[in-house]
């Protein structure tokens, strides 16, 4: 019998297998830690061996390739200040989805439903292509997503696909093999750290409702309210009730950065180069305060690869949305451009614990929140609703 994968590490999720299944023969279930993997129904698989041949995460030869001048590297921020507001960098997707929105194309990206499952989404309008706006720190659910881009790009529709470099390397797999035409096909990958667990973001979910005792309407991963830098994380409540919290204070961002809930196959990512097949790549521009000052407002900058001719065309052509400059590769070489997430050495011991013990556990032994941190976030969010909150930060400056 087939098996799409043979190890949990050699599987990042990415759908192909079932989307090119002839039988219909694959469904994706979640593991214990809640990613998703591909389960195969061997009543009805007759051996063919597709799901392994388009599996682009196994057979990714990993040998740094070239380009010729490509990535072609700048620092971009929309001129639209509203729009930078509403991004995690600096609008770069913005811009880019409005490219092909304008054109009657359509945008296939993350959003968080109603029950707050991060999950692929196809957008024909500004208002649906807002939900895909803000990065979301969970692996997310591309249910349908690689069959629905090749339907619209059979019936000649413009696609802009975005999404993790393993989601997007998976969608160009499957439409090669499928014989697909990609005249019509964007691709724009981000630099990736790594992707967290469904399970836990679950549980964070679960854990907030539990601590406002009231159903949370609306959440943010990455709101500037404390500027780009500070990774504040928004919770909207039912009575429209708003509590920022900043990192230091968060369980599932201190989860995230801690490596210990990505998906196994994060730590033996295949992508973290800044040689990239996709049209476009979008990051965060850290370091823009080194090289261009005046940029240093803290409401965020992208950074973007232009990989190939495509990508160049597509640049050129919104360029005059974005404030931009050339900048050198070498000056913003982030640890994602360069090699996998560190496996720590704790995973295990991590995942036992919450099997064994629960997410409070967990957290109270992994993070550093606790009920002092709170007590400083209620003195936070007081000085914020009096206004107080710019003054004090006035004179902690001084
Ligand atoms: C899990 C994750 C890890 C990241 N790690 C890094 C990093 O290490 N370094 C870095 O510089 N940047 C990282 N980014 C990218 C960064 O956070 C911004 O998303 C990126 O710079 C684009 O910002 P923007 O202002 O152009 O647009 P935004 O409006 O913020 O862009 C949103 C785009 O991200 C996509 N997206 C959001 N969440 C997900 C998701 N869970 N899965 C797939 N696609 C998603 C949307 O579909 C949309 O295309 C990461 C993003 C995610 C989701």
């Amino acid at each position: 019998m087939i098996k799409p994968y043979m190890r949990e590490d050699e599987c990042c999720g990415c759908t192909a297998c079932k989307s090119i299944c002839p039988k219909n023969a694959i469904t994706l279930q979640p593991n214990r830690e809640g990613f998703l993997y591909p389960q195969v129904n061997t009543e009805i698989c007759v051996d063919c061996s597709q799901c392994v041949k388009v599996c682009d995460f196994q057979h990714r030869d990993t040998e740094t390739k070239t380009f010729g001048d490509y990535p072609h590297v700048l620092a971009v921020r929309h001129r639209n200040k509203e729009v930078v507001e509403c991004s995690t960098s600096g609008g770069a997707f913005t811009g880019i989805s409005d490219f092909v929105l304008n054109r009657n194309g359509v945008v296939y990206g993350a959003t968080i439903d109603n029950d707050f499952v991060v999950k692929h989404i196809r957008a024909v309008s500004e208002s649906d292509r807002n939900k895909l706006r803000g990065s979301k720190y969970v692996q997310s659910d591309l249910g349908g997503s690689f069959g629905s881009v090749k339907r619209d790009l059979d019936n000649g529709i413009e696609v802009l696909f975005t999404g993790t470099p393993c989601q997007c390397a998976g969608v160009k797999s499957y439409l090669e093999r499928t014989k697909t035409s990609m005249d019509k096909l964007i691709i724009c990958d981000f630099v990736c750290h790594g992707t967290p667990s469904p399970r836990l973001w679950k549980e964070h979910v679960a854990s907030l409702q539990r601590r406002y005792k009231k159903k949370i309407e609306y959440y943010q991963f990455r709101p500037k309210v404390n500027g780009w830098r500070n990774h504040t994380e928004a919770v909207v409540l039912k009575d429209g009730k708003k509590v920022y919290k900043p990192a230091f204070i968060q369980k599932h961002k201190q989860i995230f950065y801690s490596h210990l809930a990505l998906r196994k196959s994060c730590y033996n990512c295949k992508y973290t180069s800044i040689f990239r097949d996709t049209e476009l790549t979008i990051a965060d521009c850290w370091g823009i305060e080194k090289k261009v000052p005046e940029w240093n407002d803290d409401r965020g900058v992208s950074l973007v690869l232009i990989n190939n001719k495509k990508g160049e065309k597509i640049f050129d052509s919104i360029k005059d949305n974005f404030e931009y400059r050339q900048i050198d590769i070498k000056d913003f070489m982030q640890p994602q451009l360069q090699h996998p997430a560190n496996k720590p050495k704790q995973r295990e011991e991590f995942w036992n614990e919450y099997y064994q013990h629960g997410y409070k556990f967990i957290v109270k032994k992994y993070t550093t929140c606790n009920f002092k941190d709170e007590i400083i976030l209620a003195v936070i969010n007081l000085l914020r609703r009096t206004g107080m909150i710019n003054i004090v930060k006035k004179i902690i400056r001084r």
